[in-house]
């Protein structure tokens, strides 16, 4: 799985909650990639919780 946020992130804060170990979230989400792997079904209710909809998924 690969996961990339788009421009547009607002900064809500949605999914770092959802799956602190991937998102960090400061100006812009961005995303640990080292820990995906091992946290694919939050990174999912994350990218789904998301908003704008600019966490994007690539299986
Ligand atoms: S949930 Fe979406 S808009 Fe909110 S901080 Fe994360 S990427 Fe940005």
């Amino acid at each position: 799985m690969k996961v990339k946020i788009e421009e547009g992130c607002i900064a809500c804060g949605a999914c770092e909650s959802f799956c602190p170990d991937v998102f960090k979230v400061e100006d812009v989400a961005t995303v640990n990639d080292a820990n995906v792997a091992a946290n694919e079904d939050s990174v999912r209710e994350a990218a789904d919780a998301c908003p704008v909809s600019v966490i994007t998924i690539e299986e």
